[in-house]
Formats: C-alpha cells, sequence, structure tokens
C-alpha cells in the first residue's frame, strides 16, 4: 500500500520515516520507567526485528487508514452499555447467555482506562522498568461475585455463523486471545478481581442480504475465552532482553513487508537503464 504522510489540510508533507521524541525511544540498559502499549508488546510477540527497529532505533512504520466502520460498531455498542451501565440493568443480549447476574461495570476512571492513547489499564510489571498499558472497549461486573469481567467487541463480515469453537480456533484470532489475556493481567495488577471467564462481544454482518437499502445488518454473539496470564512476564523479559541488545533481531521469513523490501533493495541496486523516447 502507498502512504504519503499528510498535514492537517491533507497536503503532502516530507515523511522523515524516523522517530525525533526520544521519550518512545528506549536506550539499551536504561533503567527509567519505559512505557510499552499492549499494541507494540504484540509487535513484539510477532516480529522482534520490527519492534526493536521502532522502540530502540525509532523508526516509523508507514500508517494505515483508520477502521472506521468498525469503529463506529464499538462506538454504538459502548453507547448501548454505557445505558445499560448507568441503570445498573443487563444488557439485551445477556439473557440469551444466561448471564443475567452481570451488568456493565461502572467505575470513576472507566473513560481513561478506554483511552488507549493517553492512558488505558496501566500496570508496572513486577521486578522490571516497563509499565505495559492498554485501553480496554469494556468491562462488566458479576454481581455475584464480584468479579470484574474483561470484554472487548469486535466486528467482522463472515458468511459462516459465529461459533466459540470456531471464533477462537481462527488464525486471525489469536492475537484477539493475546488481547485479552494482557487486559486481564493489567486488570489483576491493579488489584482487581478478574473472573477467568472474559468475552469478546462479535458483531458479523450478514452478507446475503437482498441489497444495501442504506443498512447493514449484523448477527451479535457473545464468545467466552477463558484468558491466561502466565505466559506475560516471562515474555516481558524476552522483551528487556531485546531492548537491551546492540544487535538487530533477524527478520520473521512469513514477512511480506520484508520480502518486498529486500527485492526492491535488490531491483535498485541493479541499474536500471533509462527509458528512450526513440
Ligand atoms: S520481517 Fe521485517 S518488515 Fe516484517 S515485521 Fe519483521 S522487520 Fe518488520
Amino acid at each position: 500500500m502507498i502512504s504519503l504522510k499528510r498535514n492537517s489540510k491533507g497536503e503532502p508533507v516530507n515523511a522523515p520515516g524516523i522517530r525525533k521524541r526520544s521519550s518512545s525511544m528506549y536506550k539499551p540498559h536504561q533503567t527509567e520507567m519505559f512505557k510499552i502499549s499492549r499494541s507494540k508488546f504484540s509487535d513484539f510477540l510477532n516480529c522482534q526485528r520490527c519492534f526493536y527497529l521502532d522502540r530502540v532505533k525509532g523508526l516509523i512504520s508507514p500508517s494505515t487508514p483508520g477502521w472506521t466502520l468498525n469503529e463506529t460498531t464499538d462506538l454504538l455498542l459502548k453507547k448501548e452499555f454505557d445505558a445499560c451501565r448507568e441503570e445498573q440493568t443487563p444488557h439485551r443480549l445477556f439473557s440469551k447467555f444466561d448471564l443475567n447476574h452481570v451488568v456493565p461495570y461502572a467505575h470513576q476512571d472507566l473513560e481513561l482506562w478506554r483511552d488507549s492513547m493517553r492512558h488505558g489499564l496501566e500496570h508496572q510489571v513486577k521486578g522490571t522498568n516497563i509499565i505495559l498499558h492498554g485501553g480496554i472497549d469494556d468491562v462488566w461486573l458479576d454481581t455475584r461475585n464480584e468479579e470484574i469481567i474483561v470484554v472487548d467487541y469486535k466486528s467482522q463480515a463472515n458468511n459462516r455463523p459465529v461459533t466459540p469453537q470456531l471464533y477462537l480456533a481462527g488464525t486471525y484470532h489469536q492475537s484477539y486471545k493475546i488481547q485479552l489475556d494482557i487486559y486481564a493481567y493489567l486488570f489483576q495488577g491493579m488489584g482487581f478481581n478478574v473472573s477467568p471467564t472474559s468475552y469478546f462481544y462479535v458483531v458479523n454482518a450478514i452478507r446475503n442480504a437482498d441489497g444495501f437499502h442504506a443498512k447493514m445488518e449484523f448477527q451479535e454473539t457473545l464468545v467466552p475465552y477463558e484468558w491466561s496470564s502466565d505466559w506475560i512476564e516471562p515474555e516481558v523479559q524476552s522483551m528487556i532482553s531485546v531492548l537491551n541488545s546492540e544487535m538487530i533481531p533477524p527478520p520473521t521469513d512469513a514477512c511480506e513487508n520484508c520480502a518486498y523490501a529486500n527485492q526492491r533493495t535488490l531491483a535498485e541496486v541493479i541499474e536500471t537503464p533509462i527509458p528512450s523516447n526513440s
């Protein structure tokens, strides 16, 4: 994808490719606190090289356009759940899943927890200078035992109906499970009692309607997921080792971006003849 850097007027401007703000860059062996977002930690899990080039060397990855349709379903779901939160009543979907004892959790910091850019959930990983943080979609409360329930809204368009088994087995959904593992870990670190069951609230756009008619319909499903956070602290230790390394880690063989960059470098070093007009 071709990604052009633009100013607030939409005009193309110089793309530096490297960041100037040193606070977002890690100096190997630094002892000061360093904040790592849930998404950057996931980058580390996907490719240590890209993570290192970003956090230590300050390279800026090309930007991608926003997912405005997905963001809109999130926004509308938040409004629905906030109305139930205000009344402390179960959401309309809960009875279908025997969750009438669950209400959206009312907490004074909810908007901070949802603000992934400036705040989110935060926890300093024990024995390290790493503060992990991440913004949530929602959190519910089990009124029987006062445990909080971690929730993420997910939008998709798939011809197959959503079932928990298929959804949790999906190749592209493994990172979603990591996301909930991290949120549950952060809540626990912040001192909350967290239910062992978290949920994906999945809205699946119906693709076999007879036309658009200025509306899109969705099937809604709750997918329960038993989160696990045992793996997080060992991975944070590995991440710190990578951050402290003087060596750039190797690339991931399956990555199409690196394959493209390598082929492009090869193509550019071979002198290309200038096309003639004759
Ligand atoms: S393989 Fe290369 S482009 Fe792909 S994620 Fe890793 S460093 Fe980035």
